[in-house]
């Protein structure tokens, strides 16, 4: 199998939802080309009407939940909702690993002056699920993303806040079904669809390696009756406000948001997905699967706003997308699945189950080719 790439970016046809259309150009290039039309003011007065409608009007609750990891994005919702004059309650689904500089972000958070919950799952349920994620769907992540969406959800009806204002409808921005495109509420749906939840389901995990259905609370949605008395809902403040992921961390780095010195492992910047030590282990699996990893991600972005040209974002693709994820954020590979009872060479067997093999080159038995660091190299990096 050959590797077709979007002409414009360097996304290659395997990402899922995304399309390659007749002039070779990709699903996620052409939504971003519609931008250019978009009427930001329209979009902005909605915004505000929307913001008037659910503001607190007698100061007896918050005006809106905002969910927060600490990172650039969150950063800059919180930044925005204090500009536009609300008093949101900024909620944390603590990540499995969390980094000092994660925790240093989310104490920054804080200080821009907002009430600030963070809930902490059950670490050893936590465990057990990123474990189970990582050997049935090759996702490690599988247990944060799901509770990146439940738990404020479940915040918006404990605190009877019923506005949610998200960050960027990742469909818009990295491509997608057009119907998702449109979107501007959160719905159960739209969590079912898009989520992440890669085929497993919370109502698989009961009785798998001990877990309990009463240990799944946190990443299990509020009851459809809750959802409804309390009016919850949801905005994307990326279809209101253009959203682009640089600005945001520039913004952010201004109201005191910490970056590491160098690139992390795996990207080619340093001002996202800083607070996860499992963060490298996500994106490869991405990258056995997929053929493309957090490099290409970001490539695509900046090549699009047209900050780095198509041919300087391959080689910085090449140069750093899909390593054998050996450390994170300067933490090692061992010492980050130690806590998942699992052995580096577990996980390298992990791994080779994972990987598409029609992606990456093998010798004559059909065995995966690897450099002496354990990395692989894909079939092929440009159209041919
Ligand atoms: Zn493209």
């Amino acid at each position: 199998m050959q590797l077709q790439y979007c002409v414009r970016c360097v996304m290659p046809h395997t990402k899922p939802d995304l399309r390659i259309d007749d002039e070779g150009v990709c699903s996620a290039c052409r939504s971003y080309e519609q931008r250019a039309e978009v009427d930001w003011d329209s979009r902005r007065s909605e915004l505000d009407e929307i913001l008037a409608r659910y503001r607190s009007t007698d100061g007896s609750r918050w005006d809106c939940i905002v969910p927060v990891s600490g990172g650039k994005d969150s950063t800059y919702q919180v930044i925005r909702m204090l500009q536009l004059g609300l008093n949101p309650l900024c909620v944390t689904a603590t990540t499995c690993d969390l980094s000092d500089i994660g925790r240093k972000n989310i104490q920054n958070i804080k200080n821009l002056g907002v009430d600030y919950i963070e809930f902490s799952p059950n670490p050893v349920v936590r465990r057990k699920l990123n474990r189970i994620g990582m050997v049935e769907v090759g996702d490690i992540s599988w247990p944060e993303h799901v509770g990146i969406f439940t738990i404020p959800v479940r915040a918006a009806v404990q605190f009877g806040v019923p506005l949610i204002v998200w960050g960027e409808n990742s469909q818009n921005e990295y491509g997608g079904p057009a119907a998702a495109s449109g979107d501007n509420v959160l719905t159960r749906r739209w969590l079912e669809e898009f989520g992440g939840l890669l085929g497993l389901r919370v109502s698989d995990l009961p009785g798998v390696e001990g877990v309990e259905e009463r240990n799944l609370v946190p990443y299990t949605y509020p009851s459809d009756e809750d959802l409804k008395r309390v009016g919850v809902t949801g905005i994307f403040l990326g279809h209101y406000l253009p959203w682009d992921g640089y600005s945001n961390a520039l913004l952010s780095q201004a109201y005191g948001f910490t970056t590491p010195e160098k690139i992390v492992e795996g990207s080619i910047v340093s001002y996202e997905n800083l607070d996860n030590h499992q963060t490298g282990i996500h994106d490869y699996f991405k990258f056995l699967k997929f053929g493309f990893g957090r490099a290409t991600d970001i490539a695509c972005l900046h090549i699009r706003r047209g900050r780095i040209t198509r041919e300087d974002g391959q080689h910085l693709v090449r140069l750093h997308d899909g390593k054998f994820p050996w450390t994170y954020l300067g933490k090692p590979l061992a010492e980050i699945l130690e806590p998942l009872d699992v052995s580096v060479e577990e996980f390298q067997r992990i791994c080779d189950r994972f990987t598409n093999k029609a992606l990456f080159r093998t010798d004559a038995h059909g065995e995966l080719l690897k450099d002496r660091h354990g990395n692989l190299t894909k079939v092929n990096y440009d159209n041919v």
